[in-house]
C-alpha cells in the first residue's frame, strides 16, 4: 500500500475548514496564525507562502511578518511579546533557520506555549513527554495520523526512529511511546544501523541522507514512513529507497506526497486547536 498524504491531507483541511465556518457562524470569530520570517532565504518564502496559502483556503486569517537578515534578537523578541498579548492572534510561527545573531533558543522560549503551533518551545516539549496534553510538531504528529491510517493499535509494535532531532526524531519517538510502542532512536553514532532497522514493524527515517534506507535494511511488511526531502539533481528524493522498497512492505509513504502535505495540514490543526484554548 503506497499511503497518499496528499489525500489524507486534503481530508484533515476540509474537516478544519468545516469546524472554521461552524465556528464563524456562531462566535463571528476564526483562528490566526502569524508568522515570522527573516531574511531572504529562498526555501523559506516558499515554504511561507505555502503556509499562508493553506491557512487562507481553510478560513485561518494569515499574517506574515518580514524583517530584513540583519533585524536584532530584541527586536524580534519585542514583537514576539505583542503577539503573545493580542488577544486576535492564535497562533504564531518564526520561519527557521534564524540569522547568526540571533539565538534560535531564545526565540523558542519567547512564544507563548498556548500559541506555539510548532511545538517547539520547551513547556510544550515537556508537557509531550510526560504524555499530558501538549501541542505537538506538525511533522511527527502528521507522520502518527498517516501511521494510524494503516494501523489503528499500535500496541507491543517495534518503532524504530533514524533521527533524533527535536522538529522530528524525538517528538515522534514520544508520539509512539504514547501509542504503547517499544521505541527504538537510531542515529549518526549508532552502530549496525541496518541491523537495528530490520528490527522494525514500524520505520521512521528522518534523516536527511538521500536513499540511506535500502531493501535489506526492512523487513517484509514493516510500516515505512519518510520524512526526508532531499534534492538530488533536479529531483526531490526521501531518505528511503522507495522503488525497492514499495512491494515488501505493508504501507509506504512515497516522497514527494507523503509527509509533506500532512505537515502543513497539521499545522492548521495546530493553529485551530490553539484557537479554540484561547476561547475557553
Ligand atoms: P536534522 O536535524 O539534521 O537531524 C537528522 C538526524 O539524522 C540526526 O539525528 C542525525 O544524527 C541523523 N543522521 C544523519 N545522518 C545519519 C546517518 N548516516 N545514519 C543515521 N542517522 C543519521 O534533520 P531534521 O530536521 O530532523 O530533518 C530530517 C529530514 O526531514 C530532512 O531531509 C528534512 O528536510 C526533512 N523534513 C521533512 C519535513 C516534511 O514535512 N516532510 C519536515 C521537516 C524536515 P546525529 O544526531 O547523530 O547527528
Amino acid at each position: 500500500m503506497i499511503i497518499d498524504g496528499k489525500k489524507e491531507a486534503e481530508i484533515i483541511r476540509s474537516e478544519i475548514k468545516k469546524e472554521i465556518i461552524e465556528i464563524k457562524s456562531k462566535t463571528n470569530k476564526v483562528p490566526s496564525l502569524t508568522v515570522i520570517l527573516i531574511g531572504d532565504y529562498a526555501p523559506s518564502q516558499i515554504y511561507v507562502k505555502n503556509k499562508e496559502k493553506s491557512a487562507l483556503e481553510v478560513g485561518i486569517t494569515s499574517k506574515i511578518i518580514k524583517y530584513p537578515k540583519s533585524v536584532s534578537e530584541k527586536e524580534v523578541l519585542i514583537k514576539i511579546d505583542e503577539l503573545n498579548k493580542d488577544k486576535n492572534v492564535s497562533g504564531i510561527l518564526v520561519q527557521l533557520p534564524l540569522p547568526d545573531q540571533i539565538n534560535k533558543e531564545k526565540i523558542i522560549n519567547a512564544i507563548h506555549p498556548s500559541k506555539d503551533v510548532d511545538g517547539f518551545n520547551p513547556i510544550n516539549v515537556g508537557n509531550l513527554s510526560s504524555g499530558y496534553k501538549s501541542i505537538v510538531p506538525c511533522t511527527p504528529l502528521g507522520c502518527l495520523l498517516l501511521i494510524k491510517k494503516v494501523e489503528k493499535n499500535l500496541s507491543g509494535k517495534h518503532a524504530v526512529i533514524i533521527g533524533r532531532s527535536n522538529l522530528n526524531g524525538k517528538p515522534m519517538a514520544q508520539l509512539l511511546l504514547r501509542e504503547n510502542c517499544t521505541v527504538t532512536i537510531v542515529h549518526s553514532k549508532t552502530k549496525n544501523l541496518q541491523n537495528e532497522c530490520h528490527k522494525a514493524d514500524i520505520l521512521v527515517a528522518a534523516v536527511g541522507v538521500p536513499n540511506l534506507v535500502k531493501k535489506d535494511w526492512v523487513k517484509d511488511n514493516a510500516i515505512v514512513i519518510d520524512v526526508g526531502i532531499n534534492k538530488v539533481g533536479d529531483q526531490i528524493v526521501g531518505d528511503v529507497k522507495f522503488n525497492e522498497l514499495k512491494d515488501k512492505t505493508k504501507a509506504i509513504t512515497p516522497v514527494p506526497g507523503g509527509v509533506g502535505p500532512m505537515t502543513i495540514a497539521c499545522l492548521l490543526k495546530n493553529t485551530l486547536e490553539c484557537f479554540k484554548a484561547l476561547q475557553i
